[in-house]
């Protein structure tokens, strides 16, 4: 699975890139660096800073900056390598304090004045979220 991922996404298949995208994968959720480093305290900080700016640089992980210092990843549903096309905001609850990619949500374009361009658009919408609202 992990290979399949990795050489599809002209990554070079080396055993940290593995395991992260692993992780991943099985977590199936946020992740901030603090949770990789807790959970790989072997691996030196570097080698796991190198491989998310590789994953994110080939379209296997978004960012997401939440106003928090801790930059935090997901996965990516189909971006291209080098171009991603994820431009969905991201739900903080207040309660679980769970942070979630809404997906199936687009960030309306705005009109930027003459001579500007978009590389990135962060949305965060804080709020309860649906697991918390029952
Ligand atoms: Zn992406
Ligand atoms: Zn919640
Ligand atoms: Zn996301």
């Amino acid at each position: 699975m992990t290979e399949e991922i990795l050489n599809k996404k002209e990554v070079r298949i080396t055993p940290m890139r593995q395991l992260l995208l692993e992780f991943f994968l099985e977590k199936n959720k946020i992740l901030g660096v603090s949770d990789l480093e807790k959970t790989f305290p072997k691996s030196d900080r570097i080698t796991i800073y190198r491989t998310l700016k590789t994953f994110e640089e080939k379209g296997i992980i978004h960012s997401i900056a939440n106003g928090t210092a801790e930059v935090k990843y997901a996965l990516c549903q189909d971006c291209q390598v080098a171009n991603h096309s994820d431009f969905h905001p991201h739900f903080y609850c207040s309660k679980c304090e769970e942070l979630s990619c809404l997906e199936s949500v687009f960030i309306p374009s705005i009109d930027l004045p003459e001579g500007y361009s978009v590389e990135k658009m962060e949305m965060t919408i804080q709020g309860i979220c649906k697991r918390c609202s029952v």
